[in-house]
């Protein structure tokens, strides 16, 4: 038996309602309990203690990361750390090697990630990575919305089919939901063309609407802790706010199963845009906060700009060429069967550059104009808006205007014309940031009924200690006591001190069993069985992931509605 008592902390644990209490921590055998006997003791007077951050949406393992450190060595040889009794080497910044992506966020006080993005012939590869990154508990969400099958069933409009085959994907990729990536528009691009929000695409005829909307309804067929995970059509674009709106508007009336938003709408700095043209390009994030305000059904993640170099990498393959087309920089592309593709190019963030200014304005204002932290998660879509490891950079810009004043006067003076950032006052509280990092997070995702994300007891014995006063609004201090924690807590083991990796034990993945009826299920895998013979270059007994790519499983079941 193991314990550990955390005393004299100011608690912020927002899920349930702790905001800024001295109060007590009690773990045992890994999870928080009432009382304990006879604990290891961490004095954590005057510090500031959270649940262990989870983040919602970052691309930590697969096939594109994976191309990205091959396709970046430059990259790869930024942030070297030679191996240590407890490390292995870690090596990249953008796109950092796994052990990194553990250690870094660990460092942080993050003890779950997101993988967003995972191509579901790439499953197992996908899982290879997850199990090869120390610590942090993790899951992956499967692409479900290019895939051929999808697009027959929403055309023939039989809701009940495409929940089966959802089912069944996830199933076979041990995934966590479904995600969308430019719906239509990766299909599309295979035969070079991108796909509006009501285009039909080529040969299925349906459009990116249509899927958005059936996969929504098919998603809730079943008690899915998880909304579906959206990147919407026309990333990146100039005026593609007034789609992205209309986008919300596809999931309105659908009843979800708990209660949680229909659709998470994620990145959606890139989903925010006004104008007609890079030249007269501006912030609409107003519209988009005020939408979010006003609306239950819709949650978002920010995707927030980090100033300076990343690797950009996506699903959404014809965003990835046209940003090639405008910086010249190299690109690579990738087609994944019947299913979706990929592209990854070089960016750099300029506080000079007008556009880039703007993009850094407007993930701030999101964060700022959306009133209810529970309807936000800090993330930059690392590694596209930035890498993770400037998360310290965000809350300190988030918790203190005259960060954000001092970093406007540096920027480009277009911030003062087409964004409302320099007038807005807000600055976050120590508890906002506990929602926008850890609450909000957990409970979109549904981890929170499972030990994630908050200190009740029963939950999972995750804990972040910062060492900063509740009182402390430096921003300089702010970021430095969010990038090394003083400690980190894992599953009831101290994995963090002083900044530093004491410990590195494996992380857990979750997944999700959807449980479909039988009769379904066989209809659709007769379909699936002729789709495998016809077109996939794998066959089907070879396709889903074996329990031995899963290690460290947790497996939540999600019943039939009936
Ligand atoms: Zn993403």
């Amino acid at each position: 038996m193991s314990e550990l008592l955390i005393k004299n902390g100011v608690v912020y644990d927002p899920i349930n309602g702790v905001k800024g209490e001295k109060k007590d921590i009690c773990i045992r055998d890994g999870k928080v309990v009432e009382e304990v006997k006879n604990p290891k003791v961490i004095d954590a007077e005057g510090m500031v203690v959270m649940p262990g951050g989870v983040d919602i949406h970052a691309h930590i393992a697969g096939g594109k990361v994976n191309a990205g450190r091959l396709f970046r060595p430059e990259d790869g040889r930024r942030g070297l750390r030679p191996r240590t009794k407890v490390c292995m080497p870690e090596s990249g910044y953008s796109v950092p090697n796994t052990f990194a992506t553990g250690y870094r966020y660990a460092r942080m006080g993050y003890t779950f990630v997101m993988e967003p993005a995972m191509p579901p012939l790439a499953a197992r590869h996908t899982h290879e990575e997850l199990i090869d990154i120390p610590i942090l508990d993790n899951a992956a969400i499967p692409l479900i919305d290019n895939n051929w099958m999808t697009m027959e069933y929403v055309k023939s409009g039989d809701i009940d089919l495409l929940a089966a085959y959802i089912a069944w994907m996830i199933r076979a990729t041990k995934g966590y939901g479904v995600k969308v990536v430019n719906p239509g528009g990766t299909e599309a691009w295979a035969w070079k063309k991108n796909c509006d929000l009501n285009d039909a695409v080529p040969y299925f005829d349906v459009t990116p609407a249509e899927i958005v909307r059936a996969l929504a309804e098919a998603n809730e067929r079943f008690e899915m802790p998880h909304s579906i995970h959206v990147h919407g059509n026309m990333l990146g674009h100039p005026g593609n706010y007034e789609v992205t709106l209309k986008t919300y508007d596809l999931v309105k009336g659908i009843t979800p199963y708990r209660d949680r938003p229909v659709m998470h709408a994620t990145h959606t700095q890139f989903f925010s845009y006004g104008g007609t043209t890079w030249r007269d390009f501006e912030s609409k994030a107003r519209a988009i906060a005020d939408y979010v305000n006003a609306n239950e059904h819709v949650s978002i993640d920010i995707g927030s700009v980090i100033i300076g170099d990343t690797t950009t990498m996506t699903a959404d393959g014809p965003m990835e060429y046209s940003l090639h087309q405008i910086t010249g920089r190299k690109w690579t592309n990738h087609d994944v069967e019947l299913e979706t593709g990929s592209g990854i190019t070089p960016f750099l963030y300029s506080g000079k550059v007008s556009v880039h200014t703007l993009q850094w304005a407007i993930g701030l204002e999101l964060a700022l104009l959306t009133k209810d932290p529970w309807k936000i998660a800090l993330t930059s879509d690392h590694p596209n808006a930035g890498p993770f490891i400037g998360y310290p950079i965000l809350i300190s810009m988030l918790m203190s205007k005259r960060r954000r004043d001092e970093s406007a006067k540096e920027m480009h003076s277009v911030i003062f014309d087409r964004a409302e950032l320099p007038s807005i006052d807000r600055e976050y509280s120590f508890y906002e940031i506990a929602i926008i990092t850890r609450g909000m997070t957990a409970r979109t995702l549904g981890l929170h009924e499972h030990g994630k994300g908050h200190l009740g007891v029963g939950a999972d014995g995750d804990v972040a200690i910062y060492d900063i006063s509740p009182e402390e609004r430096d921003a300089g201090k702010i970021q430095k006591a969010f990038l090394n924690a003083k400690y980190t807590i894992k599953g009831g083991e101290i994995v963090v001190k002083d900044g530093e990796v004491v410990s590195a034990p494996p992380g857990r993945t979750f997944f999700v069993t959807p449980e479909c009826e039988s009769g379904l299920m066989d209809e659709m895998t007769a379909k699936l069985k002729e789709m495998f013979a016809n077109y996939y270059s794998v066959s089907l007994a070879n396709y889903p992931v074996q329990d031995a790519y899963v290690p460290n499983p947790y497996e939540i079941r999600a019943p039939w509605r009936s």
